[in-house]
């Protein structure tokens, strides 16, 4: 099946099989010849396949999938299980190959942080759990090896029982994916998502590549129509580029399918349309010629609100392009714009880094954080507790208000120690945190707190909206736009006149837009008087009534109602708490009986509020 395509990458990965270089360089020759001496008569699960294939197999990936040259790398890829399962001492390895080969095959073998997560659900007592896992961040080359080891098995699962392939599925999911994305290995983790899912969630599996097979998106006529449309109109302009498409991980595409329509998730499939040029300048030049290009062509089906501009202003991650979202008949699809370079640590992150000859790869270090229940949760060494409530839970984080690292209580802006165990200690119901907090956060989080932030700001330009709204609507008889929205006669006119204020078929954005200012209560004034929603046209009289409950409330208003000639139209109400809520719509009331009614009204001893409009 296609989505399991490993992750091979042409432009990353080296051009020749790992067998030439073993060849060419003695130094990985060497570590060749010793691993597969080590592994001598060792088999894999099947009881056929000898070991050492495994070990070939996890450097073959480092090689030639993610472009990793230096041999002594290669070499940790090849003896990285001598030490575990062999007669090879550490010893033996530091001396034959050096320090750093032996650094690496002795990370990989502690490296596990599923045990170390299965530890601290086993001793609640923090303190003996702390003495046997390192308190080392993760240096990112040996997550880059544990990767590839883990990648490596997950793709060779026929031979193993099913109940350890779901435990396979079950850690790449919880621990290796969230690692491979820590590290900006995009396409590691898609892949080992999709490996996952087949084991952890079979039936889920099934449905969601049955849909993403038939999604005619997908359709190899519509992938090849694409690409040589693209590939063509950029080329008239002169713009030198490489189309390619990547397709989404079933988990991600899972996830988005509970909120989206499924021809509405715009990353099903993903073009990407990568620009090669002399210089930066006349790269990013060549990049906004090709929006052009795409917004020409493509003119009525973009998607205003989903334009994203991380090519100047990359994601927190360093993902960085300009992203278009095209409505096409066959669904939403995204085209993304880049230069080669960016596109290369789009994909790859670290190991683009390590390909360039960046050998200092200490601002990928990551350290462990752990839930109360044991799960495992990667950051940089500087994440405080914010950083780490924003990540658990959105929500969480707004509302948080102290945390317990090991037990202890400490202010949210302390930089958790790595290893730790922390649990947030939530505030009242809020939307967004106090001010401040954003200076003293990730950028990843500071980008969260900022849309909280636009959140309660809209929410607030709502409210102040609705006021305005009432204010003018009380005039004409009513309390409530819903509640001749939902009368039949005027719910058209009600829809034509949020069409004409541009607030399409919402409530809830007329708010927005008065709020804000966007449309002004002169505006709204003149198509209500345009549509005939004025208390002469219409005759409404509304009512709302509070007070405490009690028998025949509803009743007494009723016939109250009737004796003075008018019919009424729509009420709704509760009862909660012993307060009793009732709301009406009334036609049909002239001057003098609406007056009479709200008289009536003031004067019942059990009626604690009134407003007649
Ligand atoms: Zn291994």
């Amino acid at each position: 099946m296609e989505i399991l395509h490993p992750s091979f990458s042409p432009e990353l990965a080296a051009p020749t099989r790992l067998e030439d270089l073993v060849a060419k360089e003695p130094f990985l020759q060497k570590a060749w010849d010793v691993a597969e001496t080590a592994h001598a008569g060792q088999t894999r699960k099947d009881g056929k396949t000898p070991y050492f294939t495994h070990c070939i197999g996890v450097a073959r990936i480092m090689y030639e999938e993610w472009g990793i040259t230096d041999p002594e790398k290669l070499s940790v890829g090849l003896l990285h299980d001598t030490i575990e399962d062999t007669d090879l001492t550490l010893d033996n390895i530091r001396t034959v190959f050096g320090e750093e080969v032996a650094f690496g095959v002795e990370s990989v073998t502690q490296f596990s942080p599923e045990n170390e997560a299965k530890l601290i659900k086993a001793e609640a007592d923090f303190e003996s759990a702390k003495k046997v896992f390192a308190k080392t961040l993760i240096d990112p080359i040996v997550a880059i090896y544990k990767l590839a080891d883990r990648l490596y098995n997950m793709r060779d699962m026929a031979a193993i029982t099913p109940q350890k392939r779901t435990e396979n599925g079950i850690t790449s999911l919880n621990y290796f994916a969230p690692l491979a994305e820590s590290l900006g290995m995009w396409v590691v983790k898609r892949e080992l998502e999709n490996l996952s899912l087949q084991y952890t969630d079979s039936k889920k599996f099934e449905i969601y590549s049955g849909l993403m097979e038939k999604d005619p998106r997908t359709n190899e006529h519509f992938i090849a129509y694409m690409t040589s449309f693209l590939t063509e109109k950029l080329k008239d302009e002169g713009t030198e580029c490489k189309v390619s498409y990547r397709k989404n991980s079933l988990v991600k595409i899972m996830d988005k399918a509970k909120n989206n329509l499924f021809k509405d998730i715009d990353d099903v499939i993903s073009f990407r349309v990568t620009v090669s040029s002399k210089d930066e300048r006349s790269i990013r030049n060549e990049c906004m010629k090709a929006l052009g290009v795409i917004w020409e062509e493509f003119g009525g089906t973009e998607d205003q609100k989903r334009f994203d501009n991380f090519y100047f202003v990359p994601r927190d991650n360093g993902y960085s392009a300009f992203q278009v979202t095209l409505n096409l008949p066959e669904g939403a699809i995204k085209i993304a714009i880049t230069s080669k370079e960016k596109e290369d640590y789009n994909n790859w992150g670290v190991l683009s880094s390590l390909k360039k000859g960046k050998t200092d790869l200490k601002k990928y270090a990551l350290k462990l954080v752990f839930t109360p229940m044991g799960e495992v949760k990667f950051f940089p060494p500087s994440a405080n507790g914010f950083d780490y409530a924003y990540h658990i839970d959105e929500k969480l984080g707004a509302q948080a208000m102290e945390m317990l690292v090991n037990g202890q209580r400490q202010d949210l802006a302390t930089i958790i120690p790595n290893g730790a165990v922390v649990k947030i200690l939530g505030g009242e119901e809020r939307i967004a945190p106090d001010a401040g907090v954003v200076h003293h956060v990730l950028p990843k989080t500071k980008q969260k707190i900022d849309r909280q932030f636009l959140e309660l700001e809209m929410t607030e330009q709502q409210k102040s909206g609705r006021e305005i709204v009432t204010k003018i609507i009380s005039q004409r008889g009513l309390l409530n736009l819903y509640d001749i929205l939902r009368l039949k006669e005027y719910s058209r006119i009600i829809m034509d006149i949020l069409d004409q204020l541009g607030s399409k078929g919402s409530l809830t954005r007329l708010y927005q837009s008065i709020g804000s200012g966007v449309v002004s209560e002169k505006d709204l004034i003149s198509e209500l008087d345009r549509n005939g929603i004025t208390k002469e046209a219409m005759g409404f009289t509304s009512v709302l009534i509070e007070g405490p409950d009690g028998p025949g409330r509803l009743n007494f208003f009723t016939s109250t109602v009737e004796k003075l000639g008018g019919n009424i139209r729509r009420n709704y109400g509760e009862s909660a708490k012993q307060i009793f809520t009732q709301h009406f719509v009334i036609e049909n009331l002239n001057e003098g009986a609406e007056k009479k009614l709200g008289e009536l009204l003031k004067k019942d001893p059990r009626i604690a509020k009134v407003i007649v409009v």
